[in-house]
């Protein structure tokens, strides 16, 4: 079974947009809702500064704070090792959106649901790219399997790390930064 993964290389990220609106296309998402949101970071120091622009969504925790709470076992780990929301299931209690450090997960107030990236996996399963993957004009994200990288995806594997490993939830999303 395939281990999912996508590199994002935020220094080739020009924060058009493009991905956002792709995912919202994909997931029949209004324009008030979003999985990908964007955040600025300075990587250089004075009196070099230097900003990156960093897209951010579900980072598919390896050790996923937002599992174990939930009380429906709407939110889950597949066999992919992909962190999914059941619809059906979510009560919309948003504890995880409480317990995700990385503010990653999104309330559907219409739905009265909790939904997020799902890395795109019913047009992966037909051996298409993720949205995000497919839209972005720069070329800044890589998706492939960690258990057989190919490729780009395995060469920017190697330079690829977490975005916060101090939040110890061992991210399958990774940053080139
Ligand atoms: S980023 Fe947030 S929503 Fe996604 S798996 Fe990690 S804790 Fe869960
Ligand atoms: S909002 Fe839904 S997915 Fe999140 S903890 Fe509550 S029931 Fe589970």
């Amino acid at each position: 079974m395939p281990r999912y993964a996508m590199i994002i290389d935020a220094k080739k990220c020009i924060g058009c947009y493009a991905c956002q609106v792709a995912c919202q296309m994909q997931n029949e998402l209004g324009p008030d809702n979003a999985f990908i949101r964007f955040e600025d970071r300075e990587t250089g120091k004075y009196p070099n500064p230097k900003y990156v622009i960093v897209p951010l969504q579900c980072q598919h925790c390896q050790d996923a704070p937002c599992v174990p709470v939930c009380p429906t076992t709407a939110s889950h780990k597949d066999s992919n090792g992909l962190t999914m929301i059941d619809k059906d299931k979510c009560m919309g209690c948003r504890r995880c959106v409480a317990a995700c450090p990385y503010n990653a997960r999104t309330y559907l107030k219409d739905e009265g649901v909790v939904q997020a990236c799902n890395l795109c996996l019913s047009l992966v399963k037909q051996g298409e790219a993720p949205a995000c993957v497919a839209t972005c004009l720069t070329k800044a994200r890589y998706f492939g399997d960690l258990d057989n990288p190919t490729g780009e995806f395995a060469k920017q594997l190697a330079k690829a790390k977490p975005l916060r490993p101090d939040f110890g939830t061992r991210p399958t999303l990774l940053y080139i930064i």
